[in-house]
């Protein structure tokens, strides 16, 4: 894979990259950029910059209040020490992750650090965690290849009401037909961002598609979803059309699933890391341990990929959503399955993906956490279960003890309290993210536990 995949932050002339977006963004004629972040609780929140003063804010960043790492999908603040009222961070971009918006006029887009006022990293801030686990690899001259996967949902919304666009079936060309307008904006539209397109489909559930964008670095591939997430429902929105990507939208239908791949290369991105020719489903000693790493923390690291009430209804066995802390060759049912490589591409595409992983999970954290707790797994040399190659669901009780393929939490209270006893994780988050990550969480499940299922869904349908 010699394409130019680099991690751009390191390579890039930041100043000569902010004088560049300031001529582009006035030559498209933007009237506002929006400062984009990803919240504790995986919303996606920001504040805009008028296009006089851009070019300075790309410097000063634009002021936060402390507490809004604190603050919940239901806009409840949680009780945390130091991020009350008092307090300002700063919203300062990353210029490499500049887009003109194609759903929204005259506006553009970028992804920013959160930062103290004096210009360290905040310590509470998920794309740092993120930057942080990408250089702890870097130590051991590893370099990760990520993906997100998402599927999604589009509505129409009558009153307070959500309804599926369609009933069409799974993979069917009337699903496609149906979504096709507002498939080929949302298209026009990543591309026109940098995002390609690798396939398309109308999936299971009513209303429910699956489009997939290209690989990249672990920070592009983060702020990738961010961007993408924003860019279909923006479009969606031109259609009239609301997407979801909350993990349950509707009880009765499939639930989506944000599936995360990942490969580690070495530094340059040539050699993957994962492959080797001759072992078993070709995957390497390595890859091996970072697997085992993975499950090995499952319990407690699904807080940040299944990150909210909703992501334990998608949860459930047999809905091809995976349910049990178990791996396999292609299957479907395990939290991690070995995708089966390409014929003639065997070693670029290898790769394994992470099934219980879904969109109203921070990505920058969610991918931050696979990859410490796969560090974990090479650092100690963790040994990896057999294969499971039949769906863990028919397996019994005692088959799956001796396996180690323990069900899946099946509550976000239950995965909190594990990762509250996993030092691994909550030593790679740090004090100030992980105090506040829990915190945020706690909030939602005592709020949501006080409410009715119809609550859930509603709150959950088009906040993700
Ligand atoms: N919708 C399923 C999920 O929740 C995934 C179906 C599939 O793509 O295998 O993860
Ligand atoms: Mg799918």
């Amino acid at each position: 894979m010699a394409t130019a995949l680099t991690d751009t932050t390191t390579t890039v002339d930041l100043d000569s990259k902010r004088r560049e977006i300031v001529a582009q963004a006035e030559a498209a004629g933007l009237r506002l950029v929006r400062f984009l972040y990803c919240d504790n609780d995986g919303i996606i929140r920001g504040k805009s910059s008028g296009i006089n003063g851009f070019a300075d804010r790309l410097n000063t960043g634009i002021g936060l209040t402390l507490a809004m790492q604190a603050f919940t999908m239901l806009d409840h603040l949680a009780t945390v020490d130091g991020m009350g009222p008092v307090g300002e961070i700063r919203l300062v971009p990353d210029p490499t992750t500049f887009t003109i918006a194609p759903y929204a006029p005259h506006t553009g887009t970028v992804l920013v650090d959160m930062q103290t006022l004096d210009g360290q990293p905040y310590a509470a801030d998920g794309r740092a965690f993120l930057k942080r686990m990408v250089d702890r690899a870097a130590e051991r001259d590893l370099a990760i290849l990520a993906a997100f996967e998402p599927e999604w949902s589009l509505a129409r919304k009558t009153g307070e009401q959500f309804d599926p666009i369609d009933d069409s079936g799974c993979f069917t060309p009337t699903g496609m037909n149906i979504a096709a307008a507002v498939i080929d904006d949302i298209v026009a539209a990543l591309q026109s961002q940098g995002m390609q397109v690798e396939q398309y489909y109308a999936e299971l559930g009513w209303g429910q598609q699956e489009l997939s964008i290209s690989p990249a670095p672990a920070l592009t591939a983060a702020d990738r979803h961010v961007l993408y997430r924003e860019t279909v429902r923006g479009v969606a929105l031109q259609h009239g059309l609301y997407a979801s990507f909350a993990p349950k939208p509707w009880g009765d239908q499939a639930g989506n699933g944000c599936h995360l791949h990942f490969s580690v290369w070495d530094p340059d991105y040539r050699t993957n890391r994962f492959y080797q020719q001759a072992a078993e489903y070709h995957l390497s000693p390595l890859a091996r341990q970072f697997m085992a790493g993975i499950l090995n923390h499952l319990p407690a690291l699904l807080a940040l990929t299944c990150a909210s009430v909703n992501s334990y209804r998608r949860l459930q066995p047999q809905m091809w959503a995976s349910a049990y802390r178990a791996w396999g060759p292609d299957n479907r049912e395990g939290a991690l399955r070995v995708a089966s490589p390409f014929k003639g591409h065997e070693a670029e595409s290898t790769n394994v993906e992470l099934k219980s992983s879904d969109s109203s999970a921070n990505p920058y954290l969610s991918l931050a956490g696979v990859i410490a707790a796969g560090l974990d797994g090479i650092e100690r040399g963790l040994a990896l279960s057999p294969a499971v190659t039949v769906d863990p669901h028919t397996l019994d009780d005692a088959q799956r003890k001796k396996i180690g393929a323990d069900r899946l939490p099946a509550s976000l209270q239950e995965a909190i309290a594990n990762l509250k006893r996993d030092d691994v994780l909550l030593k790679a988050m740090g004090e100030r993210l992980a105090t506040s990550y829990i915190a945020v969480k706690e909030l939602d499940i005592e709020a949501f536990g006080q409410q009715d299922d119809a609550f859930e869904f509603r709150q959950h349908i088009y906040k993700y």
